[in-house]
């Protein structure tokens, strides 16, 4: 399909996490091309290819963690997608933002990092609304910075992108715990269409390219 590509990169959280009956705990099992299968729509948004990265709750995360991340997002850039999505847990995905924010230097698309406040085998996740709007800013936005892509209210209105520098988990268990610190988001992603907020973003060369 002539639709822009994105590839999804899965580091684990709760995003990526089943529910375990015995224990009510949950642990990080699915992966990116899980995501395929659960959420078949993210085909229609963009030509997908997923990989899994890691496997950690991202309490778990070391800066060398960040070091590996940021390889596979450089290996990513450089086959020349249109835009990339991160799945990552969200307790610490607003760090994993800032450090990958200042180790990433060339690159012009977007880069978004999303998660869910309840895993993806409960009727109730966030993560496919999250996952959705994430690809579809990762194909059709034109910010070339890396985001966090999450709910903007308690319901699947729209999902807002949060420069990675200036984004903050607010709140344990919300959907929209994340909110942008000292400015405002850059935009808001809708299912049918994206609003910039905020004018002031490195932009993308897409607007120079033929396909989009
Ligand atoms: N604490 C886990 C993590 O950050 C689960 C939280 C979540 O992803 O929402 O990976």
């Amino acid at each position: 399909k002539n639709l822009p590509s994105v590839s999804i990169l899965s580091t684990g959280g709760t995003i990526s996490s089943k529910v375990d009956y015995r224990t009510g705990g949950v642990y990080a099992d699915y992966t990116a091309s899980d995501f395929l299968i659960m959420c078949p729509e993210l085909r229609d948004i963009a030509n997908i290819n997923a990989h899994k990265a890691m496997s950690l709750m991202s309490e778990d995360m070391l800066p060398r963690d960040w070091i590996g991340m940021a390889k596979i997002i450089e290996n990513e850039i450089k086959k020349k997608v249109d835009g990339i999505v991160v799945t990552h847990g969200t307790d610490t995905l607003h760090f994993s933002t800032a450090a990958l924010s200042f180790m990433l230097e060339e690159f012009n698309i977007p880069i978004i990092f999303t998660g869910s406040q309840r895993s993806i085998d409960r009727g109730s996740s966030d993560a496919f609304f999250n996952l959705s709007c994430a690809v579809k800013a990762a194909a059709q936005s034109d910010i070339a910075e890396v985001m966090t892509c999450m709910h903007g209210t308690s319901n699947d209105d729209y999902c807002l992108l949060i420069r990675g520098t200036k984004v903050r988990k607010m709140h344990t268990s919300r959907r929209d715990a994340f909110r942008p610190i000292n400015e405002t988001a850059l935009a808001k992603v809708y299912p049918d269409k994206i609003e910039i907020l905020n004018q002031e973003y490195k932009k993308t060369d897409r607007m120079n390219k033929s396909k989009v």
